[in-house]
């Protein structure tokens, strides 16, 4: 993969693929995490001498030019942070952007053919610079005008924050550290089970928690009561229990069960992992947290995808507290990839504690399946 490194970036107008998706509430932004993210490789652009950084990024899934979806909010912001005006360009034409020595474009996907990677678009967003730069790590699993066509017609690489996902997520899968733990939680088995596989043919552990353990019991004939459980996991889930070499995959042995899916609801801890009929398992048992927790520390790579149990809900968050101060506490290397999982880490004010916090959900997810992402694979 081609990086800041392998550019001729002195004196050049560098377009940047940035990830700059963030939570909206109006035009509040509720979280800046994203913008924030992109400010070192904007730093490390200036340090090489570019001479205008324009910069592109996607906002929310507009049909068509949706005010709600415009990038000015965010514009505003990075303009905050870096100290200057950050004008916006409705249009991606060199003679729309402002002056200044970091411009942005209107969010892309208010133009036609940018989820189409059309090829004329692609040439509009080359025309605006000398170099491209891919930043957008959590886009680049898919093929857009935006970070896959452009990259076809410049010169271009990876900037920082993309450069150390892929780094650290590929090596986690090439040259862990041993033992290496896999953790999969979370609801959707069906979405994960690429993830499980990949960790059944490389880690020495792999722990199972959240509602990804039910399709498990329900393959193994144990009651679920009203547990979520996907029926469509239910096969693939006996299907990594023939795979699993023996002692590898570990599931939870007691459970911490509600009436409902409220942090209000009436609960019991169950020594075992039978749900009854009228009851929800919403968190793995303080024995179980306690076993993942002592894994974890004698661990010498951890990567997590998923929470243990229902944490937004205080009865149901000791699980995922136990392993997150777990993955806190080791000097193992400590990678977490999911949106949930990172605001589980941020509830317990634990977000900087980890090696690293993938910032791609699907993204990352691809790439420790072992997919090809179309942006990084047009970077090499
Ligand atoms: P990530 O975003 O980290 O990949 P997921 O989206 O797969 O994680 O799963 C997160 C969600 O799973 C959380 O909202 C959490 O409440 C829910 N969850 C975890 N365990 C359970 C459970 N036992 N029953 C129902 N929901 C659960
Ligand atoms: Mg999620």
């Amino acid at each position: 993969m081609r990086t800041l490194d392998d550019l001729e970036l002195d004196g050049a107008r560098v377009v940047v693929r940035v990830d700059f998706n963030v939570p909206l509430d109006g035009s509040d932004i509720t979280d800046d995490t994203r913008i924030r993210a992109a400010l070192p490789t904007l730093a490390a652009l200036k340090e090489r001498g570019a001479a205008q950084v324009i910069l592109l990024a996607h906002l929310g899934r507009p049909k068509a030019r949706e005010p709600e979806f415009s990038l000015a909010p965010v514009a505003a912001r990075l303009g905050e942070l870096l100290g200057r005006d950050v004008p916006l360009a409705d249009e991606p034409e060199r003679d729309e952007l402002g002056d200044g020595p970091v411009v942005m474009v209107e969010n892309v996907r208010y133009f036609a053919g940018e989820t189409k990677d059309d090829a004329d678009l692609a040439a509009r967003y080359a025309a605006l610079g000398d170099v491209f730069v891919n930043d957008a790590f959590g886009a680049a699993h898919r093929a857009h005008a935006s970070n896959h066509g452009i990259a076809k017609l410049l010169p271009s690489g990876a900037g920082l924050l993309l450069q150390r996902e892929v780094e650290t997520l590929t090596g986690i899968l090439a040259n862990p550290g041993r033992p290496l733990v896999a953790i999969v939680g979370g609801s959707k088995v069906t979405d994960k089970i690429g993830v499980l596989q990949a960790f059944l043919e490389r880690a020495d552990t792999v722990l199972i928690g959240g509602a990804m353990c039910f399709p498990f019991f329900a393959a193994q004939g144990i009651g679920v009561g009203s547990s979520l459980c996907e029926e469509a996991g239910i096969e693939p889930a006996r299907e990594v229990l023939a795979n699993a070499k023996p002692g590898q995959l570990r599931l939870p042995t007691d459970l911490t069960l509600g009436r409902s899916f409220a942090a209000d609801t009436e609960t019991q801890h169950v020594d075992g992992v039978e749900t009854p009929d009228g009851w929800m398992g919403l968190d793995v048992g303080p024995k179980t947290a306690a076993e993942y927790a002592g894994i974890v520390e004698s661990a010498g790579s951890v990567f997590w995808n998923g929470p243990m149990g229902a944490f937004e809900l205080a009865p149901f968050e000791p699980g995922t507290r136990a392993v997150a101060e777990a993955m806190a506490r080791t000097q193992a290397t400590t990678v977490v990839g999911g949106g949930d999982s990172a605001a589980a880490l941020t509830q317990f004010g634990l977000e900087s504690q980890v090696t690293h916090l993938s910032t791609g959900g699907g993204a990352s997810l691809e790439l420790i399946e072992g997919k090809r992402l179309p942006g990084v694979e047009v970077l090499s």
